[in-house]
């Protein structure tokens, strides 16, 4: 698998500030991991996506994250440090098809894909959302072992069954604990894996382009050149030029 080059990382950058957030995702797979079938990216699921950015992050920035939270009980911000494997779920997430019995029916959905982000990112309505994930990942209902439609359904139960949708991708969806060491309240944190890096590029190719800036109009080095050096060797002649 072929690491980032620093070309590869502003184009990341420069690409990422044009699409969607939901799209990210996908744009760093099709950059980070070539190798990809790119015809089967939308079918796979939010939480193999997750767990490969997840082994994609630490090839260009290490295993170990870092990130301050502001407390939500006395807006302090807290330090949080934890490694990857620390937030690897062990699911299998290559599952995509599952089954639920709920009484007489058995329901089988698959879960929730890359392909189902475009739609559900549209929607801003919390049920219209819960709607909309249910008619997506729902394969086929049962009662008593007979195909039936959702009409055989109670309200109850297809809420259970889109509880089930939502719930069935813990890779999805990483929680993070914390207890604040100024007010020690407990609370609970989404770490989303897309946005996190999405920060990070950010801050990586600001950071490149400031060495750019120093190094070009101080040598008069084309770009291309600058970002083939090593971090170390750009850092040595910015230290010359400013010292
Ligand atoms: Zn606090």
């Amino acid at each position: 698998m072929p690491t980032l080059s620093n070309q590869d990382l502003l184009q990341i950058w420069e690409y990422g500030s044009l699409i969607k957030p939901h799209e990210y995702g996908r744009l760093l797979l099709t950059m980070g991991m070539p190798e990809l079938d790119a015809a089967e990216l939308p079918n796979m699921t939010i939480g193999e996506r997750d767990k490969l950015l997840l082994q994609l992050r630490g090839e260009m920035f290490g295993s170990r994250f870092d990130a301050r939270v502001p407390c939500e009980q006395c807006g302090e911000k807290m330090e949080v440090a934890f490694d990857v494997a620390d937030i690897m779920v062990e699911d299998d997430c290559e599952k995509k098809e599952r089954e639920v019995e709920l009484g007489n029916h058995t329901v089988r959905y698959r879960v929730l894909a890359i392909k189902d982000l475009d739609v559900l990112s549209s929607l801003n309505d919390g049920r219209k959302i819960e709607e909309c994930l249910f008619s997506r990942c729902l394969l086929e209902i049962r009662r008593n072992g007979s195909v039936v439609d959702e009409s055989d359904l109670s309200a109850s139960e297809k809420d259970t069954i889109i509880h089930h949708i939502a719930q069935a991708d813990p890779q999805s969806e990483v929680l993070i604990k914390l207890e604040c060491p100024y007010c020690q309240t407990s609370s609970e944190v989404v770490f989303d894996i897309v946005s996190y890096v999405h920060t990070e590029i950010n801050h990586y190719a600001q950071r490149l382009l400031l060495d750019v800036h120093y190094l070009s109009a101080s040598y008069g080095w084309r770009e291309k050149d600058i970002l083939a050096m090593s971090a170390h060797r750009r850092q040595a002649y910015i230290d010359v030029i400013t010292a």
